[in-house]
């Protein structure tokens, strides 16, 4: 039997942990959250480069975003990591660019407490940021490994930069790599994986259960809000008819069609002006 005394300071302790759990930033979220996280700009995009057979003089200033889903469970999950390297810093010029590793302290998160990352394709401004996130486990389509990357971590086309290959390549080799087999997968408990949308060979876009219902996280598999507006392809896909065709599953798969977010539209932070600040919680 503990003493009275004994059991107070029992009590009082197990009084302060909770207290002080309630208190932390980082604690898990009740229900799935999802956010549009923006690190930076590519002012004066070609439209024509997005939307198939668009006004060759149209331009428009194209938001960099990452996107986070904040699980119960307490798993913290990107889709996609943005791009880093100077070597891209220094061809494009992004405006008001922060790091992808920097612009999550925006809601409250470190880099070592991403728990896995989605990557929905090779391309250096989805891919390039893999590697600030040092705890991360990355889930990419298996046959997008094997028709980008060969096993030596060397780019096998231009899809893929030679750099971010050896990048996926070391990461392989020590362990944190997860190749996802086709579409429709949960990978994780509540978000869910699909193939289809030909951007790149085999790249991926993500559904996640949500109070609001599903959230699309389309990536560049539809690159503006305008390609599901107007019905149209990207204009850099591999077949425009499986990208217009995986543009209308996400109708059919996502809660409503507003909760289809698009790769690289600024209007994401318009639509969903809250919190603010770059960030554009989902719901
Ligand atoms: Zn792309």
């Amino acid at each position: 039997m503990l003493s009275i005394a004994a059991r107070r300071l029992l009590l009082a302790i197990v009084a302060l942990a909770s207290s002080s759990c309630a208190q932390l930033p980082r604690s898990a979220p009740t229900a799935t959250e999802v956010y549009a996280i923006r690190y930076g700009t590519l002012s004066n995009f070609p439209v024509a480069s997005l939307i198939a057979g668009a006004d060759t003089a149209r331009r428009l200033d194209v938001a960099l975003m990452i996107w986070l889903v904040k699980l119960p469970s307490g798993r913290n999950v990107l889709v996609d990591a943005g791009f880093y390297r100077d070597k891209f810093l220094q061809r494009w010029k992004p405006s008001d660019y922060q790091r992808p590793a920097d612009a999550i302290r925006a809601v409250g998160l470190r880099p070592e407490d991403i728990t896995d990352i989605i990557v929905s394709h090779v391309h250096w401004d989805h891919m390039d940021g893999l590697d600030l996130f040092p705890r991360a486990r990355m889930w990419i389509q298996r046959a997008e490994y094997a028709h980008h990357v060969d096993d030596a971590g060397r780019s096998r086309d231009r899809a893929v930069d030679s750099l971010d290959a050896a990048m996926l390549g070391d990461l392989r080799r020590a362990g944190r790599v997860q190749l996802v087999d086709g579409d429709s997968v949960e990978i994780i408990p509540g978000i869910r994986v699909y193939t289809g949308g030909r951007h790149t060979f085999a790249s991926q876009y993500a559904g996640i259960d949500t109070p609001s219902g599903t959230v699309v996280l389309a990536s560049d598999n539809m690159y503006l809000y305008e390609n599901l507006e107007r019905h149209v392809p990207i204009a850099q896909t591999l077949d425009p008819v499986s990208n217009l065709a995986a543009q209308d599953r996400m109708r059919r798969l996502a809660g409503s069609e507003r909760l289809i977010v698009p790769g690289h539209d600024p209007q994401v932070f318009a639509r969903f002006p809250v919190p603010g600040g770059g960030v554009a919680r989902i719901r």
